[in-house]
């Protein structure tokens, strides 16, 4: 099993901004096949292709002032000016006033807020993040989604938080974007290995390796990564009753990618009967929760366990954002496994995700309880999980894949 420096010796290498579809990435990917081959595991890459884009210009214009930006990635070239409106809220008096204007927008791009925008007309958009009482300025790069956009694009720039409340002291009138780019098609991959078992049927055991641009990514997500190498370790030379296959999954921060590329191989799927995804433990501060999306009686079943091991856990029913939500949409029972660190103690998607966040006596720990769930159904005479979503599972599925507008957000 990996002990404690073992697991100090891959967050230091591993500490590096690893964007989906990147060079960094890749090294990373080769960086984790080869932590197993060195163990004696074969691990292979299976890659899938990306959007990518890299911006020439990126421009934002106040009232005559330049305001630090980054251009959105795959939003496309454009040259907008308009007066500047900031969006408070969607009621459609607001939304209305979106028309003609570069919308200011609180928050994140999300997917129903990209159709109001189109809807009503905008011709821009400036997003803001980052922490107003932080000392850095930093601006994280966005980019434009295309399950967002579907080829609609609008010009869009993020900006840094204290940015965005200047404009707003300032009463700001005039805005002017400057966007310009060039897309193409890259590539991410997923690293796999497979433990066979006694039956042709596996449980999947998933974690992303990807960051986001300004973040090394340890508590988000490299955490989790190891949690699979050690389990991968624990399991090798087994035969358990299911097959454990792994996979550390690329581009997750860019929405799933890797996941979901995995999802669409169907003759894979059918034989899958349980997820059990890692993302975000070991923090030095903060509760353990389960996650299940799949029918309520597998969160009784881990509370259960968790109460017997004498574990602290917090187990629910729900969608979890990460890689254990496309099994789900394909019907596959997943649970996902987190720490998360109380507010204030920690930042993700930034700077300040590194391993100073993280216990090593809560890693071990974390990972010793997931290893012996995965072992009790690893070596169930059948997976007692149904291989169905509840009703309730799956209206929640349709709002966070936006098939469906979830009315009280
Ligand atoms: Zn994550």
């Amino acid at each position: 099993m990996m002990n404690k420096s073992d697991i100090r010796k891959v967050l230091d290498d591993t500490a590096y901004v690893r964007v989906g579809g990147s060079p960094e990435e890749k090294r990373c990917a080769q960086y984790l096949a080869q932590h197993l081959l060195d163990r004696g595991m074969q691990a292979t890459l299976e890659p899938f292709p990306v959007d990518m884009a890299s911006i020439q210009e990126a421009r934002l214009m106040v009232d005559g002032q330049d305001i630090p930006c980054k251009g959105y990635l795959c939003a496309g070239s454009h040259d907008v000016e308009a007066p500047l409106y900031y969006l408070r809220g969607t009621d459609e008096h607001s939304l209305r006033q979106c028309r003609d204007k570069i919308v200011l927008l609180d928050g994140y791009m999300r997917y129903w807020m990209y159709q109001d925008l189109l809807k009503h007309g905008a011709l821009g958009f400036i997003t803001f993040d980052g922490n107003v009482h932080f000392a850095d300025d930093d601006i994280d790069q966005r980019e434009l989604r295309a399950f967002i956009h579907q080829g609609n694009l609008l010009p869009g720039v993020n900006i840094n938080v204290k940015q965005a409340i200047r404009l707003i002291e300032d009463d700001a009138k005039a805005a002017s974007i400057h966007l310009k780019q060039e897309h193409w098609q890259g590539e991410s991959q997923n690293v796999r290995l497979d433990i066979p078992g006694a039956t042709d049927e596996w449980i999947v055991l998933t974690a992303h390796y990807d960051s986001t641009a300004l973040s090394q990514g340890a508590y988000d997500n490299m955490s989790g990564s190891i949690g699979l190498l050690a389990l991968a370790e624990r399991f090798k030379g087994q035969v358990p009753r299911f097959g454990l296959r792994f996979l550390w999954c690329g581009s997750e921060e860019r929405g799933l990618l890797g996941s979901k590329a995995y999802a669409e191989k169907e003759d894979e799927m059918k034989n899958i009967v349980l997820c059990v995804n890692l993302d975000m433990v070991g923090s030095t501060m903060g509760g353990f929760i389960a996650c299940v999306t799949g029918e309520e009686k597998l969160m009784h079943y881990i509370q259960y366990l968790s109460q017997i091991a004498g574990f602290g856990l917090r187990a629910r029913q729900d969608v979890y954002s990460s890689d254990s939500t496309p099994f789900a949409d394909k019907g596959i029972p997943a649970v996902s496994f987190a720490r998360l660190a109380s507010a204030g103690t920690s930042s993700i998607h930034s700077r300040y995700d590194s391993q100073k966040l993280l216990s090593m006596d809560n890693m071990m720990g974390d990972i010793a309880f997931i290893g012996d769930f995965v072992n009790t159904m690893a070596n169930a005479a059948q997976c007692p999980v149904a291989r169905e979503m509840p009703d309730n599972m799956k209206d929640k599925l349709d709002i966070y894949l936006n098939r469906k507008r979830d009315k009280q957000a």
